[in-house]
């Protein structure tokens, strides 16, 4: 029988707010024990920093401008299978439990039993009740037949509504999901077992913190948005206590997932599996992130790859390039600088001396 397959999305989650990340107050332990437990992916970007957009592109592997859903209120049809599709057609049961009404424009992506409402202000659907209608799940659920579920909790999305005893700040939020987390772990492998499963934890996009002149929200190109957590574990395939240091991106969370649970991946799948950079048998892949913000009339794209992100757009007035080995956080513009005219022109000589 396949594995079981457990998808765990954390609305708004940063990665430099989980401390098995490095630096911040807060202690996810239920995080850091998983990703112990697995490997951590260091440097992964998600597509878009918008909840339906983001999700869409996980859920298919393939970048908005491929799925075709490149914002929120888009509702176009979806032109890619999604993981349900090809998780019903491998013979797996697929559930949804998420704590978003908007998820249901898209159907919720094909999801044969589905739990879809409320809002990122609805006490009703803050983490501790999506938690409880995954155990009530958990309690009735058949281990014998190959489950697939996919788990959204809107926290630590804005409002700071997280319940006693943590603090209604975006560090509570944040400590309020590792605690969520702590459950649905224990709750999962009680039932469906942690040897007999691949899981899966991540987030659709991070959140401003007061940093490149924004209080708090998301929806824009920067690190501090496009940066998240992805933690993956697989009793018996992957090697507890493994990190992958290279730039990796949201559309090859599926492929991945197809790869280990050895399921057929469709051909028109744009992400490709990390296996190898997890074991290793992969080095310097180049990935090449390509991310966006088209809202209204906000057209704006990102490039990155290990050493540059450029971002442009905006009708011309946006035009950014960084060199982030010695910027990682985005905050130094070379666009203008003699600097980058100078390496362009460099650049262009060498190359056409290559020819
Ligand atoms: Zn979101």
């Amino acid at each position: 029988m396949n594995r079981h397959i457990l998808i765990v999305t954390i609305d708004s989650l940063r990665a430099d707010h989980v401390s098995c990340y490095g630096r911040h107050e807060t202690k996810t332990v239920h995080l850091d024990t998983f990703a112990g437990s697995g490997v951590r992916f260091d440097r992964h970007l998600t597509s878009v920093s918008a909840t339906l957009t983001s999700h869409c592109a996980l859920l298919t592997g393939c970048t908005p401008l491929v799925n075709g859903v490149t914002w929120n209120d888009v509702t176009t049809p979806r032109r890619r299978k999604t993981a349900a599709d090809i998780a019903i057609e491998a013979g797996y049961t697929t559930t949804a439990i998420t704590s978003w009404n908007g998820f249901q424009r898209q159907q919720v992506y094909g999801f044969q039993e589905v739990y879809s409402e409320g809002g990122a202000a609805a006490e009703t659907n803050r983490g501790d009740h999506t938690l409880g209608r995954v155990l009530d799940w958990l309690n009735v659920v058949d281990p014998d037949l190959p489950q697939f579920l996919w788990v959204h909790f809107i926290d630590p999305h804005t409002p700071d509504n997280c319940p006693s005893p943590f603090p209604q700040t975006y560090a509570g939020e944040v400590a309020f999901a590792d605690h969520l987390i702590g459950q649905l772990l224990d709750g999962w492998d009680e039932k469906l077992g942690e040897a007999n499963s691949l899981a899966v934890i991540t987030a659709d996009h991070g959140e401003h913190l007061n940093d490149h002149g924004v209080e708090r929200g998301h929806g824009t190109l920067w690190p501090t948005n496009l940066w998240v957590p992805l933690l993956m574990r697989g009793s018996g395939l992957i090697a507890p206590g493994a990190s992958v240091p290279e730039l990796t991106r949201q559309i090859d969370v599926l492929p991945t997932v197809l790869d280990y649970c050895q399921i057929p991946m469709p051909h028109n799948v744009e992400g490709m599996s990390l296996r190898g950079l997890i074991e290793g048998s992969d080095r310097d892949l180049g990935l090449v992130h390509c991310g966006q913000a088209i809202h209204d009339d906000t057209h704006a794209v990102t490039v990155r790859n290990r050493d540059y992100a450029l971002h442009f757009g905006d009708g011309g007035s946006l035009a950014h390039v960084f060199d982030l080995r010695s910027d990682v956080h985005e905050e130094h513009n070379l666009w203008n600088t003699d600097a980058a005219v100078n390496y362009s022109a460099e650049h262009s000589r060498r190359d056409s001396q290559q020819q």
